[in-house]
């Protein structure tokens, strides 16, 4: 087992981090490499299908978001705007996944449904932008993924238990060591650019509107995309992080114990509590008790119905 990021360094020193990750799965679950190299060969196929799904929008099961991704791909297709097409490209596939999941569409949790956008939306893009193998994208879901593992050994992947730190964050923590893995950083690089993004989620609550996964999270998954592309892109530079990854997870853990529970995905704090927040609220709860008498409105009248043939 890998049970630290300084451990992993050890491991990793002049490997490829990938096959590190792949061998020792190998050993702790007797599943050969090539078993899930495959299984990530489908998931990158889950994601890029749910990216094209979701790029022509549509609205959310509450009603709330939806058409984020369509709106950029409309603004980028014509021209309106301003930004680099892999930072463009980062933020389109992030909120078309979440798009989808807002719809209750197949994606990828990576490392969960409300943080999925994050790592398809960096290593797809990156991968079409410079013309990657995509089997070095699936070599960068193994080290995505086992940077996302150590972590939920370590600490939790759970908003619930930790705010969105421990969503979000992990989520452009493990797309950023991928980044840093598929521009052929060596494993050093790969472990502060997990750090640099994770660092600097610190502190980020969970507090989905009306209890949704779809305000803020849609959104956030766009711009935390970018942020995990821009702490690869120091770390490839040869920026480190002061605080070692190691602590900068422990210190993710203490901050989630620290958080009220309001803040940890209850909906009773943060933006879920504005005035427009808690309007919308009351809102999906009115629809959901109209939904629930509409369908005991339907079961009478097949009752009765059935009653009258007897
Ligand atoms: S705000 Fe909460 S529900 Fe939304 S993505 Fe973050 S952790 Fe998940």
């Amino acid at each position: 087992m890998i049970e630290s990021f300084k451990h992993l360094e050890q491991l990793a020193a002049g490997r490829d981090v990938a096959d590190v990750f792949l061998e020792t799965d190998e050993q702790e679950h007797a599943v050969p490499a090539e078993m899930i190299l495959e299984a990530l060969r489908k998931r990158r196929e889950v994601m890029r299908d749910c990216v094209e799904r979701g790029k022509n929008g549509g609205e959310s099961m509450g009603k709330l978001v939806g058409n984020e991704a369509r709106l950029l791909n409309e603004a980028w297709q014509s021209g309106r705007t301003f930004l680099d097409p892999l930072t463009i490209k980062a933020e389109l596939y992030a909120l078309a996944v979440m798009g989808e999941n807002s719809r209750m569409g197949v994606i990828v949790a990576a490392p969960t449904a409300g943080a999925g956008g994050v790592v398809p939306g960096m290593l797809l893009a990156l991968e079409e932008e410079r013309k990657i193998d995509p089997e070095k994208t699936v070599r960068a879901m193994v080290v995505a993924g086992g940077v996302g593992s150590i972590i939920a050994l370590t600490a939790s992947i759970s908003g619930a238990a930790g705010g969105c730190q421990n969503e979000i964050g992990v989520a452009s923590s493990m797309g950023a060591a991928g980044v840093a893995y598929m521009m052929d950083g060596n494993v050093r690089q790969m472990i502060h650019a997990a750090a640099i993004a994770l660092k600097n989620t610190l502190g980020l609550v969970c507090d989905p509107v009306g209890g949704l996964v779809e305000v803020p999270c849609v959104k956030r998954n766009a711009l935390f995309a970018v942020h995990g592309l821009t702490a690869a892109q120091l770390a490839l530079a040869g920026v480190e992080s002061a605080i070692p990854m190691d602590e900068v997870v422990e210190a993710m853990v203490r901050i989630g114990r620290s958080l009220p529970r309001g803040l940890r995905e209850t909906a009773e704090g943060g933006l879920a509590t504005t005035d427009t927040g808690n309007a919308i609220a009351l809102r999906l709860k009115a629809e959901a008790n109209q939904r629930r008498a509409d369908r005991a409105a339907e079961r009478e009248r097949l009752a009765q119905e059935r009653k009258a043939q007897r």
